[in-house]
């Protein structure tokens, strides 16, 4: 399942988060903000008439790992087929012995040589 993105909206702050939906305005858990009725409005201050067009993305952490020894960077949506790392593994489930693919043959570079990026 693809990771489904926040949004927030720019007039008070009101986070929309797409895993709890908003079931008291009948809006089921798993609601992509995208697949919102057209006529939604932030209920915290809806009644100005905030509608989605007032929502931004809520820059949610990448996921993504850079290896600090090469450069290569990890990108969960992707994985490393190639390496049998199913698209949509986030890092903190690779296994224990995954290596970085570029330079982790070589010299041994493991998880602990990855860190958080854009
Ligand atoms: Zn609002
Ligand atoms: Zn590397």
């Amino acid at each position: 399942m693809k990771r489904m993105r926040s949004y927030v909206c720019e007039a008070c702050g009101y986070i929309y988060d797409p895993a709890r939906g908003e079931p008291k305005n009948g809006i089921p858990p798993g609601t992509a903000f995208e697949d919102l009725p057209k006529d939604y409005t932030c209920p915290v201050c809806g009644k100005a008439k905030i509608g989605k067009t007032a929502f931004n993305p809520l820059d949610a952490p990448s996921g993504r790992y850079r290896c600090i020894a090469c450069g290569y960077v990890y990108d969960p949506e992707r994985g490393e087929p190639k390496n049998g790392i199913k698209p949509d593994t986030a890092f903190e489930d690779l296994p224990d012995t995954y290596v970085c693919p570029v330079c982790g043959v070589y010299a041994k570079i493991g998880k602990s040589a990855f860190v958080p990026t854009e």
